[in-house]
């Protein structure tokens, strides 16, 4: 095991208001520069940052040039490897260290990209999906302020603006015979903190409670984007079935990742290229901070009890 580099420096926190988390759909390439994105060039890697919680690691800024977003002006988008998940250790906390870095960096759009596994016979490996809902029994557990005083809606927990957009970027980009499921088909998607993939037990549970695919990570980053008051969405695709889900043993999805990581990377880059700032979409609405006081208040009234 790697000994923590406590002794490397801390960088600041840039800010922007465009952010891209990298999972294990650009797993194996070297990103955003094996993508060979036109205008698209990497400002600053291995940045660390500090938290409340301690370092996070792994992350960098893209610097995208005016070509292609929608306002012709240049952009910078903060980029976080494996969710920000540190390479040598287990530590949920990776969800809210990454939120609370988005936050100070005043980030309003996300799109995270992941792969998944099927809890439908309907969806099968291959398939690039954008959920619709989240299905997440532990969702408070790593809240970013561990306090109830943030009330998030979970109304549209994924950006149906963000979301439409990468449905066009995805249909434009992903490669045949797969599909492209949108949001129109309301998938529901179950989280699993692992690193263990679900027993085939749990998965029929979810799938009986109506989830379609499960992962390690679209979960809790729903949550803490609806916290930190963003625009977020997922961009997955699914590697296998969930085992229990069908009567056949596991396959090796080795080829089938490695042949579509790079369609995948692509439409995440180009998404976050494309999207622009609105508000229309009313995500931002759906946080309402409670003041202290209003706390209080509430105590006082039940006799200091809740
Ligand atoms: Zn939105």
């Amino acid at each position: 095991m790697t000994a923590p580099s406590t002794d490397m420096p801390i960088d600041t926190i840039p800010m922007t208001p465009f952010a891209l988390i990298s999972g294990s759909a650009q797993w194996g390439l070297r990103f955003p520069d094996d993508v060979l994105e036109p205008g698209v060039s990497v400002r600053e890697r291995g940045l660390r940052f500090q938290t409340p919680w301690g370092v996070s690691e792994n992350w960098q800024v893209i610097e995208v040039s005016g070509e292609g977003t929608p306002d012709g002006e240049p952009r910078r988008i903060l980029n976080v490897f494996a969710h920000g998940w540190p390479i040598d250790s287990i530590d949920h906390e990776a969800f809210r260290k990454v939120a609370w870095i988005l936050q100070e960096a005043g980030v309003q759009k996300i799109l995270a990209d992941s792969t998944s596994g099927s809890l439908n016979k309907m969806l099968k490996p291959g398939d690039f999906i954008i959920p619709f809902d989240v299905l997440d029994v532990s969702q408070t557990r790593y809240s970013l302020s561990g306090k109830m005083t943030a009330a998030c809606q979970s109304t549209q927990l994924f950006c149906p603006q963000l979301a439409g957009l990468l449905q066009d970027t995805a249909e434009e980009l992903w490669p045949q015979p797969h599909r492209v499921v949108g949001q129109d088909q309301q998938l529901v998607f179950a989280h699993n903190w692992g690193p263990r993939f679900g027993s085939r037990a749990e998965a029929n549970a979810y799938r009986i409670m109506g989830a379609d695919a499960m992962n390690h990570s679209t979960g809790a980053e729903a949550s803490l984007a609806r916290e930190i008051g963003a625009c977020y969405v997922a961009a997955s695709f699914i590697v296998r079935w969930q085992d229990g889900i069908l009567d056949t043993p596991p396959a090796d999805s080795s080829d089938l990742h490695a042949g579509l990581r790079h369609s995948a990377s692509r439409i995440s880059l180009r998404t976050m290229i494309r999207t622009s700032l609105t508000q229309s979409c009313g995500c931002h609405q759906l946080r309402t901070l409670t003041a202290r006081e209003d706390v209080r208040f509430a105590q006082g009234e039940r006799g200091g009890t809740c």
